[in-house]
């Protein structure tokens, strides 16, 4: 890392993972929206991987907090916390100025909860801070032209939130914001294994069978993955393993991933005319770890008849548009909501 300080910091705060780009550098931070907080003392004591790895792990007088519940902000001071610890992070105490942060936030929070992460920043050490919609920089780190006078489609399935947006010009056409993402499903899947089981599983493993063998639509009998579970008997307490396959978390799935169709619809019908012929030709562009269950990009297409099409590290996308748009603040002047 360079001995200056960065003067450019782009942050991706997600309601799963946060992520730190620096101009140059690249991605120099990608750890998850946690806060360890003691109960005690109410001070804060880790964040980021340190603070995921305290959960389940230490005494209940520890509580893991995240910045981002469902889209909106949980807890501003967990939010500071979080947006302090970057910045410490990437600039170290030789700092010669502060830095221009802009931060990613979920289409769906408000314009006071937009204010307070521009406070938040401010307060946790930027010089000026931007606060831009996260689907609008997912669409400019897929390389998406988002100036160009034509209409572009990104639906970023993220851990909380699911957000669908069309882009004209560089703002935002039509947008819809749903509370459905990867942690719903990895729940509707421990609610699966329960009921249809009598098995007990944590979320970490809820998610592993999703990333392992989950498929938004059902596969040949001969092209089915299995997983097997190692969980606790709902009855007896005790320790017993089951094995599933592909189609059961696939049916397991159902109702989560149709709410994120119906979302998608809903942007599709409010779109206008021109600009959905725009999308039709262009296909939607999907961004965030949840587009990369398995089929997502088949299922989309199949349920609104726009072809879908998965950009390159989804994961990484957003942030890689925050680095995107600082360096070129005046290319993306309208899209960037509010400064200071
Ligand atoms: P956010 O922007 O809300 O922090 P992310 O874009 O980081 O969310 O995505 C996190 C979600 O992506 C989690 O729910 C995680 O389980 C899910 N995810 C990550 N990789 C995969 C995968 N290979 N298949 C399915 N879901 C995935
Ligand atoms: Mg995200």
């Amino acid at each position: 890392m360079s001995i200056f300080s960065p003067s450019k910091i782009g942050i991706d705060l997600g309601t799963s993972n946060s992520l730190v780009f620096v101009p140059h550098q690249g991605i120099v931070v990608n750890e998850p929206s946690v806060v360890a907080i003691s109960l005690e003392d109410n001070v804060i004591l880790a964040v980021g991987s340190e603070a995921k790895d305290m959960i389940g792990r230490t005494p209940d007088t520890i509580v893991a907090h995240r910045p981002l519940r469902d889209g909106v902000i949980a807890d501003y001071r967990v939010t500071e916390a979080m947006i302090r610890y970057f910045i410490n992070k990437v600039t170290g105490r030789m700092r010669l100025r502060k830095p221009e942060v802009m931060v990613s936030v979920p289409a769906a929070i408000t314009s006071a909860e937009r204010r307070a992460v521009v406070q938040a920043s401010l307060k946790a050490g930027a010089g000026s801070a931007f606060v831009v919609n996260e689907p609008v920089l997912a669409a400019i780190g897929a390389g998406i032209p988002i100036n160009s006078p034509s209409g572009n489609m990104i639906v970023d399935i993220g851990g909380g939130t699911s957000e669908v947006a069309v882009i004209s010009l560089g703002g935002i056409v039509a947008v819809n914001s749903v509370r459905i993402g990867g942690n719903k499903i990895d729940q509707a899947i421990i609610t699966y294994i329960k009921d249809q089981h009598n098995l007990v599983i944590g979320e970490r493993t809820a998610e592993d069978i999703k990333i392992r063998i989950g498929s938004a639509v059902p596969q040949p009998k001969d092209k089915e993955d299995e997983y097997e579970i190692r969980g606790r008997d709902n009855i007896s307490g005790l320790p017993r393993n089951v094995t599933i396959k592909t189609n059961e978390i696939t049916l397991a799935i159902t109702n989560e991933l149709s709410e994120i169709i119906r979302a998608v619809k809903v942007v599709l019908r409010e779109t206008p005319p021109e600009l959905s012929a725009d999308v039709m030709d262009k296909g939607m562009i999907l961004s965030g770890g949840g587009a990369l269950l398995r089929n997502m990009d088949a299922l989309l297409s199949e349920a609104t008849g726009v072809p879908a099409y998965l950009t390159e590290d989804p994961l990484l996308c957003v942030a890689r548009g925050t680095g995107v748009a600082l360096e070129n603040l005046d290319v993306y002047k309208r899209s960037i909501m509010s400064k200071r």
